[in-house]
């Protein structure tokens, strides 16, 4: 099977499921353009609301139009629903920039050769056409987000919801000092949809085969199920691969998608390396933080309010994290190595945008949300599995009080179980490195230790010129 963290299947007969990423945002538009994916089946199915109910039955819904949410943000405070367009715009200049930087090779600040100097002269130019905006975008790369929000809004409500993008995929609560950039990371998504989220006709697993597909016409041969053991070097350069068998591939350049630290520090011999290069991929943070389920759900869920039924087919996207204060009460158990005991979700329905993902009128409901820390503290996610699926079911059920007993099945990822049952870093944290800021600007890697290899490695996505959104 192609696509790693980006694969569908039919995990029950007839139900296509995308098992890990679910939705798509970061799947840059100039490799799109690039390899012609839409010639290759490549389709994205616009979602355009956000639904976000709160305890007290109130709720408030993101659409794509600005005054839609607007109208929507003045229900809990008119202050907050005028100072909106201004942070939504400034969110959108700060996102046009880091999107240009994500293409840069970051320049070296303390070197003086001459790429580096031009390379710093270059990024220094950007900040300054910021002008004003510097400061507050300063404030956006090392903030958390709650300090953040408090910049510009009252509504608890409408803090929550966008709190809830700095606290998803990332080993961390709303008021951890970073956790700004995370929400600009989740927003920076160049597609239609809520906050430029989509879906994928044919599930995610559809980007791969696309890129597979497109990957075909220029002639390279893809082998599956072709674990690369070790990466051979010969005199400081890489040579080619060895896998279990002990079949060798000879090759001059080699790019690895496997993330960074199994890269270097495990298919690469470490003493090819220089020790301060091995230092920095120790150093690489790869939290994990997230859990995964996917329920088969017979009905939908039955709390939509009406007036919202009205102006859409149904919800299929929708969060459930209703303050600040309960999302960092998630953290905070997962900071003790426990599973929160009241998760925050994000609870998707991709078959009302696609319904042939599953058989006529059953629906897939994937739900995604933390904390579930990879290492539990005096306990196993063996013991801790079914009992974390069971919390989100009802605390999703406080919200839809049907939800139990239309389910028909259901799959349970945590981390150390995904980890281990499939070979793609399921245990690596989307955005955990993006949290800080060496790593969004200076401080990624920018040369390869050893001659003629490629990382490419999904935990770094974000931070490479790679399509993938982790
Ligand atoms: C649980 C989860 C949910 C996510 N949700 C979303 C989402 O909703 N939206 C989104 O945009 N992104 C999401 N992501 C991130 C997204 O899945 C990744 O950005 C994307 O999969 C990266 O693609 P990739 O091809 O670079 O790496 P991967 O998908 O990780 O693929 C790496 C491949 O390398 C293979 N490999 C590893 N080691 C070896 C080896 N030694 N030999 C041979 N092959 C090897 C793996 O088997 C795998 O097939 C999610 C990630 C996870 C884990």
């Amino acid at each position: 099977m192609l696509g790693g963290a980006r694969a569908t299947e039919e995990v029950w007969p007839g139900y296509r499921v995308s098992t890990a990423s679910y939705v798509m945002s970061l799947l840059q538009p100039r490799i799109l353009r690039e390899l012609e994916l839409a010639k290759f089946g490549f389709e994205v199915l616009p979602t355009d609301h956000l639904f976000v109910p709160f305890p007290d039955g109130r709720y408030l819904v993101f659409w794509d139009d600005l005054k839609k949410t607007c109208a929507e943000i003045a229900k809990f405070s008119k202050k907050d629903a005028e100072t909106y367009p201004l942070f939504d715009s400034f969110l959108h200049d700060a996102a046009k920039l880091v999107r240009e930087l994500l293409w840069m090779t970051p320049p070296n600040p303390t070197s003086s050769r001459l790429a580096d100097v031009k390379g710093s002269l270059v990024l220094l130019f950007k900040l300054r056409k910021l002008g004003a905006k510097f400061f507050r975008f300063a404030d956006l790369m090392t903030e958390s987000i709650s300090d953040f929000l408090d910049r510009y809004f009252e509504s608890e409500e409408l803090k929550a919801v966008l709190a809830y993008y700095g606290s998803i995929g990332t080993f961390a609560g709303p008021r951890t000092p970073g956790t700004a950039y995370v929400l600009l990371h989740h927003l920076m998504g160049e597609h239609e949809g809520a906050g430029g989220w989509g879906f994928i006709r044919g599930g995610m697993g559809a980007i791969s085969l696309a890129i597979a597909r497109s990957a075909a016409r220029y002639g390279p041969t893809i082998r599956s199920g072709a674990e690369v053991g070790r990466i051979t070097t010969k005199e400081g350069r890489v040579s080619g691969v060895v896998l279990p068998s002990g079949e060798e591939i000879s090759a001059r350049i080699i790019v690895s998608n496997a993330d960074p630290k199994p890269t270097f520090l495990g298919l690469l011999d470490e003493r090819e390396l220089p020790s301060d290069f091995v230092e920095q991929v120790r150093s690489y943070k790869t939290y994990s933080t997230a859990s995964r389920s996917t329920w088969l759900s017979k009905r939908s869920l039955d709390t939509t309010p009406s007036t919202l039924r009205r102006s859409t087919p149904y919800p299929t996207y929708i969060h459930i994290g209703p303050s600040i204060d309960y999302m960092e009460r998630a953290y905070d158990d997962a900071k003790y190595g426990r599973p929160s005991s009241r998760p925050f979700i994000s609870a998707v329905l991709p078959t009302f945008v696609d319904p042939d993902l599953a058989p006529k009128g059953k629906h897939i409901l994937n739900l995604f949300g933390g904390h579930a820390p990879y290492t539990l503290k005096g306990s196993t996610w063996d013991e801790e599995r079914d009992r974390l699926a069971d919390t989100v079911i009802e605390t999703l059920s406080e919200y839809a009080p049907n939800l139990e007993a239309s389910v028909l099945h259901r799959q349970v990822l945590a981390p150390r179980i995904s980890r281990e049952s499939s070979p793609s870093p399921m245990g690596a944290s989307s955005t955990e490195s993006s949290r800080s800021i060496s790593f969004s600007s200076y401080g990624r890697p920018r040369v390869m230790p050893i001659t003629g290899a490629r990382s490419r490695g999904s935990t770094s996505a974000a931070h490479r010129h790679t399509p993938g959104a982790g």
